[in-house]
């Protein structure tokens, strides 16, 4: 019951990022290595993603658009869902059943060796699925007039400019989840970034890193990869004198998946306190990879957060990683 609630706290869509983080975490979870999103008026007007996934057939489309239908995590003999050991980015079968109750919603899909068809959602009613074309193998999402009903909702989102960076900066949180996933960003026909897949090594992690942060990190920051317990840390700590840290540069990934946690962001200024200015900010990404059972990422749509089972023991591992890697470089 427990899992049950979770599933069905906060099924709220409430702004465009949130939308493209859904869509695109589904197109990861299709197996995608190319993902494609265009965006106009932030994201307002509409926004697509199309990538090179696994696609729908048919009868997947049509349940795709059904609440708590998901292809990914089946319940338990007792009717229970597992949430703790999630593989897939999605779970709950409801981001498409949401977005389509709040917006207009085609699906263009192909899976391999069959015919596309396409679904639309339009207040409420299906159009489809109906034969469609479409090149290769994959899906293309599109969602237009978000909240076209809902003005109040409306009423409620920021400027075309903030909505599209609040898009961006999702993006590139997943880009650099996943390095080995090409990602390109356009806002009302102007590419905005062009992240081609790089090769699953240190180096093609480092190379999306820098593709994000900006060029020169490439060459300003130190690789970690130390494991304490059952837990592994790998990823970048800018140097001391890599000045492009802002308060927002530190990135923290658990299991695959962005999130924020005030300890860690602690620990890592606590950790260049030594190095670093006080009014200065370290540009860090970290990845902590451990078992489900040490951690309980609470993955609500808007914010995710964690607690893990031992929190010293990662805030240990973080800080005297950190320490090790600056005192090594001579700092
Ligand atoms: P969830 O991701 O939690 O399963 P969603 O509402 O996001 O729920 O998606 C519903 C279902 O639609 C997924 O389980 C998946 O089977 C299918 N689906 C959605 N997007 C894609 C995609 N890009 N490629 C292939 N299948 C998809
Ligand atoms: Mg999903």
């Amino acid at each position: 019951p427990d899992a049950v609630n979770r599933i069905a706290a906060g099924e709220v869509i409430e702004r465009p990022a949130a939308v493209i983080k859904e869509l695109v975490e589904n197109s990861l979870d299709a197996g995608a290595t190319r993902i494609e999103i265009d965006i106009r008026d932030g994201g307002k007007a509409s926004m697509s993603v199309t990538d090179n996934g696994c696609g729908m057939d048919e009868a997947s489309m049509l349940l795709a658009i059904e609440r708590h239908a998901t292809s990914k995590l089946a319940p338990s003999d007792a009717g229970d869902y597992d949430l703790t050991n999630i593989a897939t980015m999605g779970f709950r079968g409801e981001a498409l059943p949401s977005i389509g109750a709040v917006a207009r919603l085609d699906i263009l899909s192909r899976p391999e060796g069959l015919n596309a068809a396409k679904l639309s959602v339009h207040g409420g009613k299906l159009d489809g699925p109906a034969p469609a074309a479409f090149a290769g193998h994959g899906t293309r999402i599109e969602v237009r007039d978000l909240f076209y009903a809902t003005p109040a909702r409306l009423k409620f989102l920021k400027t075309d400019r903030a909505e599209t960076m609040a898009i961006s900066e999702v993006l590139k949180k997943l880009a650099m989840a996943r390095h080995d996933v090409g990602f390109a960003l356009s806002s009302n026909g102007r590419k905005m970034f062009d992240y081609k897949a790089e090769p699953d090594t240190r180096e093609g992690a480092l190379a999306r890193q820098a593709a994000v942060m900006g060029r020169d990190f490439g060459d300003n920051a130190l690789a970690l990869d130390t494991t304490r317990e059952d837990v592994r840390l790998t990823g970048f700590a800018g140097l001391p004198t890599f000045n492009r840290g802002l308060p927002d540069k530190q990135f923290l990934f658990v299991n695959g998946r962005p999130v924020k946690d005030r300890l860690i962001i602690g620990a890592i200024r606590g950790a260049y306190a030594d190095f670093l200015a006080r009014d200065r900010h370290p540009a860090v990404t970290l990845f902590l990879d451990m078992p489900p059972s040490q951690v309980d990422v609470n993955v609500h749509p808007a914010k995710t957060e964690v607690r893990f089972r031992d929190a010293g023991m990662v805030r240990g591992l973080i800080v005297s990683a950190l320490r090790h890697a600056l005192a090594e470089a001579g700092h």
